[in-house]
């Protein structure tokens, strides 16, 4: 095995533990800070209001107006509310859309961010934004966008309904997987991804059984952080060109998407690099494609694109997006094979490989 590799470990503080999220304020303060704007979609307007009584004098006051992939018009209203309430920082409470506008500010202001993440989509250990104006998403990459502070507590997460824990939890299984391919993985990366995919294994099956279970819910989020952090480490391919693609071209839902994909873009993969997709199939059973197919279907995942609404006529133009500037892969793709595979994924049948 060839052992030729770089590593850098990531900047950022995490904080793990139930009940930790009251610690808020000393991460506040440590960061050296005195008005915090607490930030959260309108679904969690509650939660928000309730952590920023909790910081008391160290709030500044709430936005919650995050939206799904971060509009440059909200985030142009948010830093207008930054301004005006002179924050000096930023605490993201939810999911990747909420800790998305902590990162659009941040990316604008170098403001310290503190996430409190509620979903397991992984994006609070990431140095990545991806932004949205006038219909077109665009990424970006920068150390000011990696959040200095990561606050994991699963007392928070007990609300995250069992059919979005499910797509969340295979959209950050997603991250792992293709980190274990990645052209610049190294040996932290991929014992990472493989822990990472074990915590979803068992955290999944049993947040279904009793989603009020603080250990199973800490086990979801221990996998998101993994699996997040090697999302923000290593190079993404073809599973992630693909739903990119889906995703901006045709609005399909972000973890949906993630959760359909996955088991097709792995055995597509699998049949090109069987050895480096060895522990996904070793801890899924079956074949890579076939095993995760198996798992999602047992936790009542989402299996075929078609239920997201795409019509089978979109699907030429899907292969034909996604096959011209795409990412680099470890097997070799043309658009028949990308629209062979959008096939099969919008049916929802099973992979063979
Ligand atoms: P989300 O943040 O959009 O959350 C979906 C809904 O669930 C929201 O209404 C939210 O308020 C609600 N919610 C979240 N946690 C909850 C909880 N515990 N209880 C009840 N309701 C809860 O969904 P997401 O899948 O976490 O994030 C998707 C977005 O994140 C996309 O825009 C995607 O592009 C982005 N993302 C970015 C990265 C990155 O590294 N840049 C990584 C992953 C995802």
């Amino acid at each position: 095995m060839s052992r030729l590799f770089t590593y850098q470990g990531s900047a950022a503080h995490i904080v793990f533990g139930e009940g930790t999220s009251r610690k808020a304020g000393e991460w506040v303060e440590k960061l050296g800070c005195k008005r915090a704007l607490v930030l959260s979609t309108p679904h969690q307007k509650h939660d928000a209001e309730a952590l920023a009584e909790k910081l008391g004098r160290l709030a500044a006051g709430t936005f919650t107006g995050a939206v799904m992939h971060t509009p440059v018009d909200v985030t142009d209203t948010a830093m207008r509310v930054v301004t005006d309430l002179g924050a000096d920082c930023v605490v993201s409470l939810g999911g990747g859309s909420t800790t998305g506008l902590g990162k659009a500010i941040a990316y604008r202001t170098d403001l310290p961010q503190i996430v409190i993440p509620t979903t397991y989509a992984g994006s609070e250990v990431t140095p990545i934004l991806g932004q949205t104006e006038g219909g077109r998403k665009t990424t970006v990459k920068d150390p000011k966008i990696l959040p200095e502070v990561v606050i994991y507590d699963a007392t928070l997460t007990t609300g995250l309904p069992v059919g979005m824990s499910v797509t969340s939890g295979l959209n950050a299984m997603a991250h792992a997987v293709e980190a274990l391919y990645a052209q610049d993985r190294n040996p932290i990366s991929s014992l990472m991804a493989t822990e990472g995919l074990r915590a979803f294994r068992s955290a999944l099956p049993a947040i279904i059984k009793d989603p009020h279970d603080l250990s199973v819910r800490a086990d979801g989020l221990y996998g998101a952080w993994l699996c997040g952090t090697v999302l923000g480490t290593v190079g993404m391919a073809l599973h992630h060109k693909i739903c990119h693609t889906l995703g901006g071209t045709f609005d399909t839902p972000h973890a949906d998407t993630h959760a359909i994909m996955l088991p097709h873009t792995a055995g597509f993969n699998a049949v090109a690099v069987p050895e480096l997709l060895s522990p996904v199939a070793d801890i899924f059973g079956g074949s890579v494609g076939g095993g995760l197919w198996d798992f999602a279907q047992s936790i009542g995942a989402p299996l075929a694109l078609r239920d997201l609404g795409l019509t089978e006529a979109d699907l030429d133009r899907a292969a034909k997006i996604a096959t011209e500037n795409p990412y680099w892969n470890p097997r070799p793709i043309d658009r028949p094979s990308i629209r062979e595979l959008l096939q099969h994924a919008w049916e929802g049948t099973r992979p063979a490989t």
